[in-house]
Formats: C-alpha cells, sequence, structure tokens
C-alpha cells in the first residue's frame, strides 16, 4: 500500500534488507571478514572496509535502551500519528535500532522492557521495523492501533484540503496555474489558530507539487488579512515549551512552507494585516494592498516583540531606519500608502481599483512558465539574502543554464530551432528574417 508520508529510498545494498521486510524478516548485515554484525546495512564494512559481507536473519528480540514520547510534530503528515514512541532498542546480535514502540500506551514504555520486531506496510518495495511488548499483556489492542501498525491509509489521518476548517485551497486560473489560499475566519479577523497553522504547512506544501501551478495567491477573507496569532490561545501558552513550539512550529513553519514551496506566493492585502499578520505577508513574494488596509505590528505594545520573523525581515524588506520604527512605535494605524512610502509593499491600489488591479498582475505573472518562475524565486532568494555579488551571479548563470536545459524549455526552444543540414534555403532564410526580429 502507497503512502503520503516519506519512504526509504532504496539502495543496491539496502535492497536486500527491505525486500526481507516484506516477508516479515529482519535482515542484520555480516561481514564475513572481521564477523561485525552491521545496522543499518552498508556498502563497505564499517569496522575493516570489507566487501565481502552476507545477511543474517535475526529473531527480531530486542531492549529498550532509550525511549521520547512525540506528542507534537512539526511535519503535518506524522500529526494522524500523535503521540507514538521513537526508541533505540538493542538486539542480541549485537547492533542498535532506532525504531518505534507500538502497540503499547507510552506511560508502559521502559528502559530495558523486552520487545519483539513487527513491520508496518510503507510501499509496495518494503516495510518499516517497529517493535512492540515481548510481553502479550502489555499490548493494547484498540482498532485505532490495529490500523496503525497493519498501515492505515494515510489519507484517513494526514489532512486534506476537503478537511481544512480555517482555509479555504483552491487551484484555478487559466491553465490552472493559480492555487487561491485563503485564510477563512472572517469573525476572527482571520486570526491564526494551531488549527490554521497546520493548515496553511499543508497546503503551501501540497501546491509545492503541483506542477500547473506556478502562482499562489494568499488572501484573508472577509474585512481583514490577518491580524496576526489568535490571542485565544494565548493561556495555553504559558507553558514555556508551548510557547516555543508555537514561535516555532506554527509561527516559522508556516513561513518556511510560503518560501519553501517553489511558488511565487503573492499577498493579497486587503485589509488589516498587523502583528503575525504582517510577519507571515512578509514571508511572501509579492505585496499588493488596499489604500485602507491598515498595518502594524502590535507585539510592543503587550511587551514583546513580532516572533514570527518580523524583527528579522522587517529590517531585510525596507530602510531599517523606518523598520526600527514600526516596530518600536506598536503602531496598528499605519496605512498601506504610507508603508508603501516608507518602502514596504510592492503596490498600493486604492480601494475601487484594488480587485481588478491585482487581478490583472496575478493573471500576467501566472501566463510565466512555472518552471522560471520557481527558478526565479530560488535566485532572487538566494541574491537577498546577502551572498556576495560573484556568489549571486554564479547562482543566477547556472539557474539560467539548468532553465535552459529543463524538458519543459528545451521544448520551447525546439520549436525555434531545426536542424541546419536539415533546412531548404527558404527555410534558412525564414530563421535568419525571425532572427533579426528578436
Ligand atoms: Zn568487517
Amino acid at each position: 500500500m502507497e503512502t503520503q508520508k516519506p519512504t526509504p529510498v532504496i539502495q543496491p545494498w539496502t535492497k536486500e534488507f527491505w525486500k526481507a521486510t516484506k516477508q516479515g524478516k529482519l535482515f542484520v548485515q555480516h561481514c564475513n571478514d572481521c564477523n561485525s554484525n552491521i545496522f543499518f546495512p552498508k556498502k563497505v564494512c564499517p569496522e575493516c572496509w570489507s566487501e565481502n559481507l552476507s545477511w543474517i536473519e535475526s529473531p527480531g528480540k530486542a531492549k529498550v535502551y532509550t525511549f521520547t514520547e512525540m506528542l507534537d510534530m512539526v511535519e503535518p503528515k506524522f500529526m494522524g500519528d500523535l503521540p507514538y514512541v521513537i526508541a533505540m532498542v538493542d538486539l542480541p546480535e549485537g547492533i542498535r535500532m532506532t525504531t518505534r514502540i507500538v502497540n503499547c500506551k507510552p506511560e508502559n514504555v521502559a528502559i530495558g522492557m523486552n520487545v519483539e520486531v513487527v513491520f508496518q506496510d510503507v510501499s509496495s518495495d518494503c516495510a518499516l521495523p517497529m517493535f512492540q511488548p515481548a510481553d502479550a499483556s502489555l499490548r493494547i489492542k484498540t482498532a485505532d492501533q490495529e490500523e496503525s501498525v497493519t498501515g492505515a491509509p494515510e489519507a484517513e489521518t494526514g489532512l486534506k484540503p476537503e478537511d481544512y476548517q480555517t482555509i479555504q485551497y483552491e487551484i484555478g486560473g487559466k491553465n490552472d496555474a493559480v492555487c487561491f489560499i485563503t485564510l477563512n475566519r472572517p469573525e476572527k479577523y482571520n486570526a491564526i489558530n494551531r488549527r490554521m497553522a497546520a493548515e496553511l504547512i499543508d497546503a503551501f506544501r501540497r501546491v509545492r507539487d503541483i506542477l500547473t501551478v506556478g502562482v499562489v495567491v494568499l488572501a484573508g477573507a472577509g474585512k481583514a488579512f490577518c491580524t496576526g496569532g489568535d490571542l485565544e490561545i494565548f493561556p495555553s501558552l504559558a507553558e514555556h515549551q508551548n510557547s516555543l513550539n508555537w514561535l516555532s512550529h506554527e509561527g516559522l513553519d508556516v513561513q518556511r512552507a510560503i518560501t519553501s514551496c517553489e511558488k511565487v506566493v503573492i499577498c493579497k492585502i486587503n485589509g488589516h494585516c498587523l502583528a503575525g499578520g504582517l510577519e507571515v505577508a512578509l514571508a511572501c513574494d509579492l505585496l499588493y494592498a488596499k489604500a485602507s488596509a491598515k498595518m502594524g505590528t502590535t507585539e510592543i505594545n503587550m511587551g514583546i516583540l513580532p516572533g514570527w520573523g518580523g524583527t528579522a525581515r522587517l529590517p531585510r524588506s525596507m530602510p531599517i531606519f523606518r523598520a526600527r520604527e514600526i516596530i518600536y512605535s506598536g503602531r496598528k494605524d499605519y496605512t498601506a500608502k504610507e508603508m508603501y512610502d516608507m518602502g514596504l509593499l510592492t503596490r498600493v491600489f486604492a480601494d475601487d481599483e484594488f480587485e481588478a488591479g491585482f487581478e490583472k498582475i496575478v493573471n500576467n505573472i501566472a501566463s510565466k512558465k512555472p518552471i522560471a518562475l520557481r527558478m526565479g524565486k530560488e535566485i532572487m532568494a538566494r541574491s537577498a539574502d546577502g551572498c556576495d555579488l560573484e556568489t549571486a551571479l554564479a547562482v543566477e548563470r547556472n539557474g539560467i543554464q539548468w532553465l535552459t536545459y529543463s524538458p519543459d524549455i528545451q521544448e520551447l526552444m525546439d520549436q525555434f530551432r531545426a536542424r541546419p543540414d536539415q533546412l531548404t534555403q527558404q527555410q534558412k532564410q525564414q530563421n535568419i528574417k525571425s532572427d533579426v526580429n528578436k
């Protein structure tokens, strides 16, 4: 069964190992020269560099060396599995494996516990070895656990656009070249809660793999773009660990999902764009605003500072003396026009011209080759990140070289290029003309 989670990359020297897992067998590599047992399988023996390696079948009995319980997770694809136990287990063959302990309540897992191997199918080529308590009385067998061990369809645990509750996700535009992601909690001015953060991360990672899409439009439903993190979750952040998770998992991972989605992300600032909302906007590639939109970073009024990249990105996005005023003043009434004059936004439209003007810009950019937009985003990100000019020029040269030889662009170029020896005199004349006309 296929799953959406990442699956092991099978190499020539690990092929036998993974093949065995499909038959419910745990293979350990053995060096015939120095008699070492080796895990994970390698090309050569790490002890003596011999290539004279073979396989032994392990009975799959082990003892827990150490373990930890996963309660939170950055990667949405694994969120459905939470909570789960990651452990290192020692096998009598003298090897230590990193694995999961399954079929057991996390509170019943203990160091020194005897465990035995079970296999979870993840693809047509491999199953993952995991371990369950050897003592059957410690095992649990709820319907959920049964499924997770035999390999529940990932679709039932991971997020899907149909399940989104706080955002809208739609592919559209000419040639399906635009993905519209809309923050959809208008009654809360699109404040970001945990659910919305997880859905945004999922949506931006999802769209990365859609080849027709060159542009993502990030907008807010109703009157606001986004007013930042939902203050209602603040009491639950009193615990320091929660607070760190909120900053790094939800906050920064939403931005990383935007900056690494390989599409040109166009932010449509149709209304209030404050605090964390402005910080999310700063992660986008282009910022278009309605003149009446109000903007600012208000965190300092609560005695804190922008924590989703504001202090890092604002000074990189505009003249620093103006960025400092925005952060220190805590004003929430900067107009879009003021922000534009201070050097932040791409463009500002009068309210009644906003929709039409925005649409025109999106359609134009979306008509370009997605692969060229992607490369442009990557090259400019490297350059804007402050590398020296020579490096930036080298990155640019490599990027264009790569583009020129991508199949997509080759096809386009082939239309302009035929082998000269096969051309008639008349065609040659035409080619010369069309070159001149360029
Ligand atoms: Zn060896």
